[in-house]
């Protein structure tokens, strides 16, 4: 493996509580070189999950963060120009099908038509990527995967997967996970007793059920795991709740009292 490639590999067990039958299915898919799909809400073990396979699987992983500005040029590479002239820049995606690694691309939908266009040719039995620029075309390694994130609630008509991108991948459903689960997720991560996790995800599964009735997203994982931090650190529980649980997901003064109410029966 080249030194270059060599960086992404995760070298220390990521702590991923398994939740269904997940690991067991990607590591069936990867054995095949499936492309996978991740759907679900943000903050609910996505990242880490591929983190943990690609620890699992002992390959390296490169993850690339999509946004609305990215072109098919940010992911494939570019020619830069220096002193020397112009030379050739690889992309994250071209590093990845060139040396075998993982590609996870979070939340691909963010990122323009042309850019889910690119990734085409590697995810059908080709498993090539077209470096038109340059002029190349790169036979991924036989240890690359692709795997991306999608959030089914985010989508709107304008922007949304095609199907002819959606039908190249398998994919996998996470949620929030079962309130024990959770509740062992974040006492670990957090150090705060079970008791008191407990009580954080309680608040979380009132407040997702008000998903769709005045809040656009629930609160998740990764904020329970903030105001456990906080409380960890001292931070009375009730202002630790509302700085990391409460304000972030609304700007709306009854949406904003009735959360605070929902806090305040568990602490
Ligand atoms: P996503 O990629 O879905 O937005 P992350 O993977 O970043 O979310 O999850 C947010 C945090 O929640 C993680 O950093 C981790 O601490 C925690 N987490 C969520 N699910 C799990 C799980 N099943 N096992 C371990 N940690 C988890």
């Amino acid at each position: 493996m080249p030194a270059d490639i060599e960086q992404y590999l995760v070298h220390q067990m990521p702590y991923y509580r398994t939740v269904t039958d997940e690991v067991d299915l990607y590591e069936a898919a990867y054995s095949v070189r499936m492309p996978m799909m991740l759907k679900g809400p943000t903050g609910c073990g996505k990242t880490r999950f591929v983190e943990y396979m690609a620890w699992k699987l002992g390959k390296p992983l490169i993850t690339v963060a999509c946004n609305e500005d990215m072109t098919a040029s940010d992911l494939v590479g570019r020619f830069l120009l220096d002193a020397s002239g112009t030379r050739w820049q690889d992309g994250p995606l071209a590093i990845a099908a060139r040396f075998g690694a993982i590609c996870y691309l979070d939340e691909v939908v963010e990122a323009r038509q042309d850019t889910t266009v690119v990734i085409h040719p590697l995810t059908d039995a080709r498993r090539v990527l077209p470096l038109e620029k340059k002029g190349e075309l790169v036979q991924a390694h036989p240890d690359f995967q692709l795997v991306i994130s999608y959030n089914p609630g985010y989508q709107s008509l304008m922007k949304d997967l095609k199907q002819s991108t959606k039908q190249r991948f398998g994919a996998l459903d996470f949620h929030y996970p079962a309130h024990d689960i959770e509740t062992e997720i974040v006492a670990h991560e957090t150090g705060v007793s079970a008791e008191i996790a407990g009580k954080l995800v309680s608040i979380a599964e009132r407040a997702r059920n008000l998903k769709g009735h005045g809040l656009d997203e629930g609160i998740s994982t990764r904020m329970l795991i903030y105001a456990g931090s906080l409380i960890t650190k001292g931070v009375e529980p009730m202002a630790a709740c509302r700085m990391t649980l409460v304000r972030p997901i609304t700007d709306d003064s009854d949406m904003r009292d009735a959360l605070d109410a929902a806090v305040s029966t568990f602490f």
